[in-house]
């Protein structure tokens, strides 16, 4: 018999019920015994679930109260020593204290840093750690989770992150040592770990290194023979788990460690499963990870079997099926969209209908085929109606994306030559001040924007609402003095959702949430067609705002990229073709804009970096279609119509040449938090256009003075020709309140004011 298993399952819950016990329990609604009993009752519901679907080892460990790296610190009591914590048993608040900087109970102090897993739109805690640092059992909560599941009768396969994968993702505050090093004083607490875990009666546990599908430098591949040697537990079997790309160089490695059986992403590494087949020892398990546990599609059925046929001949009852990494990216079942139309809800697959799948499979395989034939049926006619329905495929979308031409992603000229010919008409002072789009999202536009899609309001109602919140930002900005204005964006609920649904192509699910960090969650839109533009899509909201004011109001529009990277995409044809069709719908927006008189336009590429592939040989072709793309949506402009960008993040250094590829005439950047030093990134490389680091961080509420903000200009200055310098937050305003936001803005144009009557920012 083939094993099915699962590597995780989406801990949110189908109706986020995770986030609101979370959400109770810090605002004091709820104590910790009542966030205890719902973090079970979603626990025990999961484990029910993925046991009646037919899923012969059930994973525990993928429940987290925030993430699940930031449980591995709390059970090897790696906490900061400004958590101040015992050094006994790291409690719930300790934990909390440690996600998001206070609890309940406790003092606060500076949360951990978050950052992406991998390429996912996932977050983890970096785990921090110090030279000397020890590593010892401090929290019980796998085990005690795992005695839950037993108790319930479900045959567990605790999972937990790899000791490579555990220090990899974490970082040394104080220089001067490696974190490798560590290595030897982690090993010893992981067979502790694994040890409890045998002693609790577990057969198999899963160990996720995900990092041997990335780029490792040759000590740390060495150091995971050593590691996985001394990892040896006799009675517990180990199933090393790998996913979200082929392990390339790491592939006869993986295959040669010492444990009892190996798991692949079959998905994003299809073609190495040959390959695995020789390298595997015959003592070994091979787990294939054959349904997309990045993607909301339904898997081909037909396809699968045939390739799990001849694994089947060759491995017999060492092959395991899975998803390809953890159902923590997608989200949790499909039967409640009862807002999809059926055509494009039977092309879907959630977590729950992803474990199904897994299970058809199994019975396909080892049952005759006949037993599941209805399920089998069902998804081939899902995979024939993708290929041929009309709502997907639109004969002049392919058209006009076979007619692109190199010139479309060409601007008319330099921008050696279109700087003087932009300065001239929009005669700014030096140091322009600007914001970066968004103005807040109070509780009253939120509201219009509920009483709209529930019918308490009409549609003209809600444009005259919008027009109200733009007039106000409009007024704000003027008496502020800021140079170059925005209209606020107050009929945006989300800078990808807002586009996605004037496009066609696109759909939204109503509870397909995904987890992004802690209690947070996106609900990316799906892409499943033919991308295009009925009409235009901010042109009468921007041309209202420029009504209002004899300032130059820049039109607002998100990238191709962006919109891209925060979508469920299509997997029926290259990501590259899709972004260069929403390129295409944003390029005729852009020209819209431009033919009603707005001449800067912003175009959003805050998700630029989000799309990059993990292995540093695949940036390159990335580059090439993301930036090409944003190239033809920006490119068919006059030289005198100026091209705005934005993107936040803190690393720079290594995509600045890419970015300055986008040729945008300004890109406004986040700087502030790292007090400028990002822009040591300009020192090496020469950036060719303007820019507008930012100048203080919109994410705190604290308000900056005018001397920090000129002090941050000064080293912008310094390298960077004040000429080409903007003044400008780091970040949309959309979260902040009014009062704040006045505040920091009347600080932010004084300094720009105090910069231009001192001659160039050399002294203020
Ligand atoms: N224009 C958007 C805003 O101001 C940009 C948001 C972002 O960079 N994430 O809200
Ligand atoms: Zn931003």
């Amino acid at each position: 018999m083939t094993t099915t298993h699962n590597l995780g399952f989406p801990r949110i819950g189908a109706q986020r019920e995770l986030k609101k016990a979370l959400e109770s329990y810090w605002s004091g609604q709820i104590d910790a015994g009542q966030l205890e009993k719902a973090g079970q009752e979603l626990r025990a519901h999961h484990w029910q679930q993925q046991q009646a679907a037919g899923l012969d080892l059930i994973p525990v460990g993928d429940f987290s109260w925030y993430d699940h790296i930031l449980d591995m610190s709390a059970m090897l009591g790696a906490v900061p020593e400004r958590f101040q914590w015992s050094g006994e048993r790291v409690d719930l608040d300790t934990y909390f204290r440690m996600a998001r900087g206070r609890a309940p109970s406790g003092e606060p102090a500076a949360a951990g840093e978050m950052t992406k897993w991998f390429d996912t739109n996932y977050h983890y805690i970096v785990p921090e750690f110090r030279p000397e640092q020890e590593f010892q059992l401090s929290c019980s909560k796998l085990f005690d989770e795992v005695t839950e599941a037993l108790a319930l009768g479900y045959r567990v396969k605790p999972v937990l992150p790899g000791p490579l994968t555990y220090l990899w993702l974490g970082k040394s505050r104080q220089g001067g040592f490696e974190k490798l090093e560590l290595l030897d004083a982690l090993i010893p607490a992981y067979s502790e770990i694994l040890l409890r875990l045998r002693d609790l009666g577990v057969e198999w546990v899963q160990i996720d290194e995900p990092i041997l599908s990335l780029d490792l430098p040759q000590a740390w591949r060495s150091a995971f023979e050593s590691a996985y040697n001394r990892l040896q537990v006799p009675g517990l079997k180990r199933l090393l788990a790998t996913y979200f790309g082929p392990l390339q160089e790491n592939l006869t490695l993986a295959c040669r460690l010492p444990v009892d059986g190996l798991h692949v992403d079959a998905v994003r590494a299809a073609e190495e499963v040959d390959q695995l087949l020789s390298w595997l020892p015959s003592y070994k398990v091979l787990s294939v990870g054959i349904v997309d546990g990045r993607n909301i599609w339904r898997s081909d059925l037909d396809h699968a079997l045939q390739r799990l046929a001849v694994l089947k001949e060759k491995l017999g009852e060492r092959l395991w099926l899975a998803p390809s990494c953890s159902l923590l990216h997608v989200p949790v079942d499909l039967a409640q969209e009862s807002g999809l139309d059926d055509e494009i809800k039977s092309w879907l697959a959630f977590a729950s209908q992803k474990i199904e799948e897994i299970v058809t499979l199994r019975q396909a395989l080892d049952e005759e085929p006949e037993t599941v034939a209805d399920r089998l049926a069902s998804a081939r006619s899902a995979v024939a109606t993708r290929r041929s329905s009309s709502r997907i495929h639109s004969r002049t979308v392919k058209a006009r994306t076979a007619t692109v031409t190199g010139a479309m992603a060409q601007r008319g000229s330099s921008y050696q030559t279109r700087a003087p010919k932009q300065r001239s008409w929009l005669r700014l002072p030096l140091f322009p001040t600007t914001t970066i789009g968004s103005f807040p999202q109070t509780a009253e536009i939120r509201q219009a924007r509920r009483d709209l899609k529930q019918g308490r309001i009409c549609e003209a109602d809600y444009r005259q609402r919008m027009q109200q919140e733009i007039a106000l930002a409009v007024e704000k900005q003027e008496q502020l003095g800021l140079d170059v204005l925005v209209h606020g964006e107050p009929e945006r609920n989300d800078m990808v959702e807002y586009f996605g649904e004037l496009l066609d192509g696109f759909a939204f699910s109503r509870y397909g949430w995904v987890q992004s960090y802690g209690s947070r969650c996106v609900k990316p839109p799906i892409i499943y067609g033919d991308v295009s533009r009925p009409e235009p899509m901010t042109v009468a909201w921007i041309t209202y705002a420029q009504s209002l004011t004899d300032k130059p109001m820049k039109g607002m529009l998100t990238g191709p990229a962006t919109i891209l990277n925060w979508s469920f995409v299509r997997d029926d044809q290259p990501r590259s073709e899709t972004c260069l069709q929403i390129a295409l719908a944003l390029r005729d927006e852009v020209l819209d804009l431009e033919r009603a008189g707005i001449r800067v336009i912003q175009i959003d590429e805050a998700a630029m970096r989000e799309g990059l592939p993990l292995r540093k040989g695949d940036w390159e072709c990335y580059f090439d279609w993301a930036v090409g793309a944003f190239r033809i949506a920006a490119s068919g402009v006059a030289d005198e119509t100026q091209i705005h960008t934005h993107m936040c993040y803190s690393e720079f250094n290594d995509i600045i040449k890419s970015v300055a590829k986008m040729d945008a005439d300004v890109i406004t950047i986040e700087t502030s938090r790292s007090d400028m030093e990002l822009l040591q990134a300009f020192e090496d490389f020469e950036y060719p256009n303007e820019i507008g680091p930012g100048v203080y961080d919109i994410h705190s509420p604290n308000i900056p003075t005018v001397e920090q903000i000129v002090s941050l200009l000064q080293k912008a200055a310094g390298l960077i020709p004040a000429e080409r310098l903007w003044v400008n937050p780091d970040c949309g305003l959309k979260t902040r309140a009014w009062p704040e936001v006045e505040e920091a803005l009347e600080k932010m144009v004084t300094a720009a004011q105090l910069l231009r009557s001192s001659g160039k920012g050399g002294k203020a």
